[in-house]
C-alpha cells in the first residue's frame, strides 16, 4: 500500500454548467492526464457531486494511479463559495445549488482533502502560479466565456473580499443604459462582452435582416453557435460579425481600464473560451482601448496578455489551490 510519501499527486477539477474536467498533476504541477464528464446539472447537487467524484477517479485511472496516491484535490466551481468551509453558497449556473457542502461531501466520497473556490478565482490562481511562476505581486484575471468572471491576486495572494465574492469584474457596470444582465443590473461588462452577449447581438441583428455568413454555416436559427464559428466567419470576411466582436472587445478593454485604474496590477491576463477562440481579433482592441482609457501613467509597464493555458486554467488552478492549502 502507498504510504504518506507516495501521496505526491494533486487533482484539479473544473466544475462547469455543462461539463466537469478533472486533471491529475504531479508535485511539480506537471499535467499527467485529464478526464471529462458531462455535469448533468438538472439532476441536482447530490448527483453532480457523485459525478465529480467519478470524474476524479476516472482521471486517476487513466494515469494508472489510485486515490491513495493523491495528496489533495482542488475544485473550481461557478458562483459564490465560502472557501473556508468549502460550501457553495449560491451558483446560478448549477440548478438547485444553494448552500451545498461540496468539500465535506467530496471528502466523504474520495477520502482525500478537498479545497473549493470560485471558478474564475481558481483560473486566476492557476495562471498566476503556472504561467507567471507566482512572480507578479499584483495580477488580475478576466475570463470571458458564457459569462465573465475574474480573480485578483494582491500582494501575491488571491484576494477574496469580505464575503468571498471579490473579483466579479463581469458585474462592474459599464453602461447604465445598457442591456439587462443576468444579475438584474443593466450594462454590466458581462451583458456587453460575454459570449452570451455577443450571440444575442448577432441573433437580434439577423432578425433585423442583417446578412451574415453564420446563417449559411449554421442555419437561420444559428443553432449551436460557438465562438469558433465567429472566428471562421470573420476570417471569411463577415463584416457584421467582425463589428460585433470588435464592439465586445472595446467593452472588455474598458473593463480592463477600470481594473488598471482601480488596482494598478502588473499584469492583466485574459482567458476563457471567447478569448481562446478570438484572441487575434480581440486582444489588440482590448489592449488599445484599455490604454486609451486608463489614467496617465497608470498603465505604464502594465502587461495585458492572453493566457496560454486555455481550458486547462481551471484544473491547473485547482491543483495549485490544493498544493497551496496543504
Ligand atoms: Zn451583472
Amino acid at each position: 500500500m502507498p504510504n504518506e510519501q507516495t501521496k505526491e499527486y494533486f487533482v484539479g477539477v473544473d466544475l462547469g454548467g455543462t461539463k466537469i474536467l478533472a486533471g491529475v498533476f504531479d508535485s511539480k504541477l506537471e499535467l499527467k492526464g485529464t478526464t471529462k464528464l458531462s455535469t448533468k446539472s438538472e439532476r441536482g447537487p447530490d448527483k453532480v457531486i457523485e459525478r465529480i467524484a467519478r470524474c476524479v477517479q476516472d482521471a486517476l485511472d487513466e494515469c494508472d494511479l489510485a486515490l491513495a496516491q493523491v495528496r489533495g484535490i482542488g475544485v473550481g466551481t461557478p458562483g459564490t463559495v465560502d472557501a473556508e468551509s468549502g460550501r457553495v453558497i449560491f451558483s446560478p449556473n448549477l440548478s438547485g445549488w444553494k448552500d451545498v457542502p461540496l468539500k465535506k461531501e467530496l471528502e466523504k466520497q474520495l477520502d482525500a482533502p478537498v479545497f473549493v473556490g470560485n471558478d474564475a478565482n481558481i483560473c486566476t490562481l492557476g495562471v498566476f502560479e503556472h504561467e507567471f511562476k507566482g512572480k507578479p505581486l499584483h495580477l488580475a484575471g478576466i475570463f470571458i466565456g458564457t459569462g465573465i468572471g475574474g480573480g485578483l491576486v494582491i500582494n501575491g495572494s488571491l484576494y477574496f473580499g469580505h464575503n468571498h465574492t471579490a473579483g466579479e469584474i463581469g458585474h462592474t457596470i459599464i453602461d447604465v443604459n445598457g442591456p439587462k444582465c443576468g444579475c438584474g443590473n443593466r450594462g454590466c461588462l458581462e451583458a456587453l462582452a460575454s459570449r452570451t452577449a455577443i450571440f444575442k447581438k448577432i441573433q437580434s441583428g439577423v432578425k433585423d435582416g442583417q446578412k451574415t455568413l453564420l446563417t449559411d454555416m449554421l442555419g437561420p436559427d444559428l443553432a449551436d453557435m460557438r465562438s469558433g464559428d465567429l472566428r471562421k466567419a470573420i476570417r471569411r470576411g463577415d463584416k457584421f460579425v467582425q463589428k460585433t466582436v470588435e464592439e465586445a472587445a472595446e467593452y472588455a478593454g474598458i473593463g480592463v481600464a477600470n481594473l488598471i485604474n482601480l488596482l494598478n496590477p502588473e499584469i492583466v491576463v485574459l482567458g476563457g473560451g471567447v478569448i481562446e477562440a478570438l484572441s487575434d481579433e480581440m486582444m489588440p482592441i482590448i489592449i488599445k482601448t484599455a490604454k486609451e482609457h486608463s489614467l496617465p501613467g497608470t498603465s505604464k509597464g502594465v502587461e495585458i496578455v492572453a493566457s496560454k493555458l486555455g481550458d486547462l486554467a481551471g484544473i491547473t488552478g485547482g491543483a495549485v489551490l490544493a498544493r497551496r492549502s496543504l
